[in-house]
């Protein structure tokens, strides 16, 4: 089995929040599509782990924000590095509500689907939600990200608990000189494509980033990148 034929199906990234009684958290997922149009049903794919799968199952409502191109990978890294269980990734997040009551991502959005679950599949690891959208709206119109624009343009990677998840991910730029990979979360500091999100332009060694520049998507100092041979 060649599992380089699996990175080839297109995704997009979206946040997926969920909650109710003032306890609310959202995820990066990159699992969703629409199912039908007459009655408009979206499904998406949610790791049973994740602390957005737990509020879906109670408050049986979903929200879908997709994200622009620009999204930077700080606020990826925040929905898609850290868990709700840990901190309050909303708090300092723009957003609003709708007929769900659930918060609809207003940054680096481009548009939100709002759902009510209908029918899940347990699929091991995942499960699947189908959700009925009960509203649905633009937000800009700016071009919305796709998985492999995050992964070849913005050296972004899976967390492990992401349904498309591989040890061997296609690397961002394989042919650059130095490349550091954060320990934590596997995010790739490519000397050639720098970090332009937070300033540090393409070409800049990664011994003379500055001591206070962490890593874009979760956070961890220099110390814990390791260089690539
Ligand atoms: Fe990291």
């Amino acid at each position: 089995m060649n599992s380089a034929s699996l990175h080839k199906i297109s995704y997009g990234l979206y946040v997926v929040t969920s909650g109710q009684d003032g306890k609310f958290n959202g995820q990066i997922a990159n699992a969703m599509f629409q199912v039908t149009s007459n009655p408009a049903t979206l499904a998406i794919s949610i790791n049973k782990e994740n602390y957005t799968h737990e509020l879906i199952k109670l408050s049986r409502k979903f929200v879908v924000s997709i994200l622009s191109k620009a999204t930077p990978m700080t606020f990826i890294g925040l929905f898609g590095f850290k868990s709700g269980r840990d901190v309050n990734k909303l708090q300092n997040v723009k957003t609003k509500t709708g007929i769900t009551n659930v918060p609809i991502i207003l940054e680096n959005t481009v548009s939100y689907i709002e759902a009510e679950v209908e029918k899940e599949m347990d699929c091991g690891t995942h499960t699947i939600f189908v959700g009925k959208i009960v509203d649905c709206d633009l937000i800009s119109d700016a071009e919305p990200m796709t998985y492999s624009y995050y992964q070849k343009v913005k050296g972004g990677k899976s967390p492990k608990t992401a349904p498309t998840y591989s040890k061997e991910e296609p690397a961002a730029v394989k042919n650059a000189a130095f490349r550091y990979t954060c320990s934590v979360c596997g995010y790739v500091y490519d000397e050639a494509l720098g970090d332009p999100d937070n300033g540090i332009a393409p070409g800049t060694k990664f011994d003379d980033l500055p001591d206070s520049w962490t890593c874009p998507v979760c956070g961890a100092d220099k110390a814990k990148f390791e260089k690539e041979n």
